[in-house]
């Protein structure tokens, strides 16, 4: 599938859109990227400064847990010193959920089976309706209301959705419509069916993710594969790749997602080869300090970074920028063209280089434009 193709495949199963923030989400708008800090949120220097850090990433709504009143009050300086839409994450304290919106929050996640009792939650649904705060309903396995869990036998896919679909009913029954619903479970299998179930019975928007999905490796395996697939089903409004790691990992897994299904294209494509004996240049380093640099990027490039002249040129051809490696030295191409042999010591400042100044180019044109 070529570029052009991903960017214009639409998403297929239309949800209600609502809005966080500027936000749209469902309603077959492009699927929206999400974090979640992990700095203390009563500490606002520390917390604004990593949403800075995940905005520039990509990040589009950025999540932050609220343990206690000094954690829902810090919410009104974040939110003066970010962009982004925010959604305070609130447990077993309703009292919270109330002081996070009257603090700013755009939306709040509340887990049903551990907010109290139906006045409780009247009471948090009767301030988001006035603050015209989104309601994400975060079904969890780990917390599933007991009587589901009693006739289920434990957290099921079918328990989740059960849960779910009454705790939509009784919040849309209170008057409240800004909704959006996640389903997690940390086993990929019943992530999938959980969601496929939910998806066929509620239009709300989806919410996707692997809850404790795990470090870098098994996290992003386990994330491409249900979000991924679930993706491609036309299943999702929003997701979270979620990881024991630095969140703007998360955000460069997600949009790595995105790109591989076809629905969103932001920042360079890193074409790259495993190296095999033919290899005569330090490839990897060369790839790492690419990948590293191309985070500052946010327009979509191809870029190809090969070990050796049999699949190299090829590959290198077809990218915006590409090099193919030698016997110590790298030949560069740009759109197709060799531009000029490289030793290796100044192979990577001069692929970089001729990055910047596609970049820039292209930016020029696209001013005159
Ligand atoms: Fe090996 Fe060359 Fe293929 Fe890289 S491009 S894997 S070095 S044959």
């Amino acid at each position: 599938m070529n570029r052009q193709k991903n960017e214009q495949k639409q998403h297929q199963t239309v949800t209600k859109t609502i809005h966080i923030g500027k936000v749209p989400i469902g309603g077959g708008h492009p699927v929206v990227v999400q974090s979640m800090t992990n700095t203390d949120t009563r500490d606002v220097d520390a917390t604004v400064a990593q949403i800075h850090k995940l905005e520039k990433a990509g990040c589009e709504i950025i999540r932050v847990a609220v343990p206690d009143k000094i954690a829902a009050q810090a919410i009104s300086d974040i939110k003066k010193a970010i962009s982004i839409p925010l959604i305070a994450d609130i447990h077993f304290d309703h009292r919270l959920a109330i002081l996070a919106m009257e603090n700013g929050a755009d939306a709040i996640r509340i887990n049903p089976g551990n907010i109290g009792s139906d006045e409780k939650l009247a009471k948090v649904v009767a301030t988001a309706k006035d603050k015209r705060a989104v309601i994400r309903i975060g079904v969890n396995a780990g917390s599933l209301e007991k009587d589901l869990r009693k006739k289920y036998g434990g957290p099921t896919p079918e328990a989740l959705v059960e849960s779910a679909l009454r705790n939509i009913d009784k919040i849309a029954g209170m008057g409240h419509e800004e909704l959006k619903i996640s389903i997690k479970s940390s086993d990929v299998l019943d992530t999938i069916s959980a969601y496929r179930m939910l998806s066929a019975r509620c239009s709300f928007p989806l919410h996707l993710g692997v809850t404790e999905a795990g470090g870098l490796i098994p996290g992003t395996v386990k994330s491409s594969i249900a979000i991924g697939m679930l993706l491609m089903e036309g299943i999702g409004d929003t997701f979270r790749v979620s990881l024991t790691r630095d969140p703007v990992e998360e955000i460069q897994v997600a949009y790595e997602i995105l790109r591989a299904v076809g629905l969103r294209n932001r920042g360079p494509e890193i074409i790259s080869c495993p190296t095999c004996g033919r290899c005569e240049i330090d490839l990897f380093s060369i790839a790492e300090e690419v990948e590293r640099r191309c985070r500052e990027i946010e327009r979509p490039l191809k870029l190809a970074v090969m070990g050796c002249v049999v699949n190299g040129p090829g590959e290198a051809r077809e990218a915006d920028i590409g090099l193919a490696g030698g016997k110590g030295v790298g030949i560069l191409f740009r759109k197709g063209k060799t531009v000029k042999k490289v030793k290796e010591e100044y192979l990577l400042d001069a692929f970089w280089k001729e990055v910047e100044a596609f970049v820039n180019e292209e930016r020029k044109e696209g001013n005159n434009r």
